[in-house]
């Protein structure tokens, strides 16, 4: 009897022990991680996005590095930027030599969300893209999508709580040869750049006419960003694969050592470079997916990580994902 009764509560002990271990051991992640992506992706409003993308390649049209269109244009990011309660928005103004020798003044702007003082990891976010045009087009897609994603993320980002520096940074004079981005990783300390874990850089990603969502690095290999580019895409869309590219505003980060990829549809559209490149092929429901999952996957690194929170559902679980042959 005693033998018994004690054996009962050894399996009792047994059981209790191992209902509490369950949720942080075995419990798949993927509703926890939604509640996670939810704080982000809930809040991304496309139309704000697809308004931000009329303003620039419509109302603005045209945005040349070092032309009224692009100072039109910095004076949009500023004013938006402030909007959003961003109180100091840095405007790094550059010179450069365009291919006829000519000097041309361009500028990034850049907005800084500063993390919790009370939780700060120390370490930094660069999310990219550029807002000049090619000189004889609107550049719709190219790259008002990315630069209206932007904007629309670092709204929401501007009143979520993160550990995490995130800095917003529309780069000039990227159709000249990645002049912004260059001249920006160029003035970045060895503190700064030691700090950064992650570049993300959105480059032509609303065009109806092109192909599926790429994770492009300048090595071609898998790096920190498509890991949580390509995991994000499983939770609030669909798995995107990597392949290799320079041609955009990671190159730079990359060659600083930074985790860096462009996120961008392939292959391109017809309309690419081209004064097509206009509002009538934007697809509303292709700038929302990609700022859902890079939203998700900035958040996924930014937001306050505690121990509790990372045993439990919340963590998410590394995914599976493949390279793709470029075709552009
Ligand atoms: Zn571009």
């Amino acid at each position: 009897m005693d033998t018994l009764k004690h054996v009962k509560f050894a399996s009792l002990v047994v059981m209790i022990i191992a209902l509490m271990c369950t949720p942080v051991y075995a419990a798949p992640s993927g509703q926890g991680s939604q509640a996670f992506d939810n704080k982000v992706v809930k809040r991304i409003k496309v139309d704000n996005i697809y308004q931000h993308v009329y303003h620039l390649s419509e109302v603005i049209g045209s945005r040349g590095a070092g032309t009224e269109g692009e100072e039109q244009t910095v004076d949009y990011l500023i004013e938006q930027f402030e909007s959003f309660g961003y109180e100091d928005v840095n405007v790094y103004p550059f010179t450069f030599q365009t291919w006829d020798g000519e000097e041309i003044t361009s500028y990034n702007v850049e907005a800084v969300k500063e993390p919790m003082k009370k939780h700060n990891t120390g370490q930094a976010i660069i999310v990219g893209s550029h807002h000049d045009s090619v000189p004889w087009g609107q550049g719709a897609n190219d790259d008002a999508s990315g630069t209206a994603a932007l904007l629309e993320l670092a709204r929401v980002f501007a009143n979520t709580p993160t550990d995490t520096t995130i800095k917003f940074v529309a780069f000039g004079a990227e159709e000249y040869g990645l002049w912004g981005s260059r001249k920006y990783a160029e003035a970045m300390t060895p503190e700064e750049i030691e700090r950064t874990v992650a570049q993300f850089q959105m480059d032509m990603v609303g065009s109806e006419d092109a192909g599926e969502l790429v994770m492009f690095t300048a090595d071609g290999e898998k790096n920190l960003v498509t890991d949580l580019g390509a995991a994000a895409g499983s939770r609030v869309s669909e798995l995107v694969p990597y392949s290799e590219l320079g041609r955009s505003d990671h190159v730079p980060f990359h060659n600083l050592g930074i985790p860096a990829a462009l996120f961008i549809h392939t292959p391109l559209e017809p309309w690419y470079h081209t004064e097509d490149d206009t509002i009538e092929h934007i697809s509303k429901e292709k700038l929302k997916d990609v700022a859902n999952i890079v939203g998700a996957a900035i958040y996924q690194v930014a937001r306050k990580d505690t121990p509790a929170l990372e045993k439990a559902t919340v963590a998410p679980v590394p995914v599976d994902y493949y390279y793709e042959e470029p075709h552009l």
